[in-house]
């Protein structure tokens, strides 16, 4: 697979649970040997212990960069400041920079904060840091639901890209098509960063139609058709899932993209089974 990027997501483990299964889902991810893993962070700043604590876990488990993702609404500049201090002291080269999502009574019933989009992120990272991070940042080849129009959104992205981002991270979608019309028109405004497509598995028809409804991707019709047939048969809809997924992986590497960013849901075997139908070596 040559010069292409992997990247898998996690989240912070909340439950106990979760926190008991993570070291065993990181061990089989790490086995593919990702280029980096990233780890969320709620908007807020609400679990950023939990991302650098799991972040640190991660890297000392595995040997593997990890990102954190970094939130901004309804942060402070000193917050944000302190987090990327505390990252720079842990080694920590890459983040992902976001504006993150507040609850509804949040956003009403507080300051939104000192930053408002993304861009406000990179340009304060930029400011404090020079170039100590690789910057990531979310793109909307379907358009952010939150846009106004597409041509607003496109404006937005690229004004956040001229702020100083180094690469991107698709929003999940099922429609390879989205994603090149998004890389023609990064082409046309003279965008030249990398764009990461984002890959969800699927592995169940309700949690694929949240996820796509949550935030505004397309979950073509047939494909939704099939799930919800086959939705009681968990084997067939893994299958059906793999294949629709992996057709558009190999869709999309065949045609220029420069790697892909797999959200994991801190899941390994829905990942390993997609890097194995794609043909991928497993390292020795
Ligand atoms: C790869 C990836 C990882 C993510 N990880 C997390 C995570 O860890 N935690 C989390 O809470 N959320 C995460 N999200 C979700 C993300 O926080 C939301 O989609 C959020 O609503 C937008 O964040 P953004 O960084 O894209 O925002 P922005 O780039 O700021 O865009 C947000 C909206 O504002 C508009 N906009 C941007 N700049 C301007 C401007 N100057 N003037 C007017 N309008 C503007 C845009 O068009 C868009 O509609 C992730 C999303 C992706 C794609």
């Amino acid at each position: 697979m040559g010069d292409l990027r992997f990247s898998f997501e996690l989240f912070p483990p909340r439950t106990a649970e979760g926190v008991a299964k993570l070291p065993t889902v990181v061990a089989e991810l790490a086995a593919l040997r990702p280029d980096f893993f990233s780890v969320t962070h709620g908007a807020g700043g609400s679990d950023q212990d939990g991302t650098y604590e799991t972040l640190l876990t991660v890297v000392r488990q595995t040997g593997i960069e990890a990102a954190p993702h970094l939130t901004c609404i309804g942060s402070t500049r000193a917050n944000v400041a302190a987090q990327l201090e505390r990252y720079r002291e842990a080694g920590v080269k890459r983040i992902v920079a976001l504006r993150g999502d507040l609850p509804a009574t949040a956003m009403s019933s507080a300051a939104p904060g000192e930053f408002q989009y993304a861009g406000d992120l990179v340009r304060f990272i930029r400011e404090e840091h020079g170039d100590a991070f690789w910057i990531e940042v979310a793109a909307y080849p379907e358009m952010h639901p939150q846009a106004e129009n597409p041509g607003a959104d496109f404006d937005h992205f690229r004004r956040k890209v001229e702020a100083g981002a180094d690469a991107a991270l698709t929003q999940l979608f099922y429609n390879s098509e989205a994603y090149f019309d998004f890389m023609e028109r990064c082409g046309r405004a003279e965008i030249r960063i990398p764009i990461y497509p984002g890959i969800l598995p699927i592995t169940s028809f309700e949690k694929t139609q949240r996820f796509c409804s949550g935030c505004g991707a397309d979950l073509p019709r047939w494909v939704r058709l099939r799930l919800e047939q086959l939705k009681d048969d968990k084997q067939a809809l893994l299958d059906f899932g793999l294949s629709v997924v992996t057709r558009l992986c190999e869709t999309l590497l065949r045609n220029g993209a420069p790697g892909l960013h797999f959200y994991t849901i801190n899941q390994a075997a829905p990942t390993m089974r997609l890097w194995e139908a794609l043909g991928m070596a497993v390292p020795a």
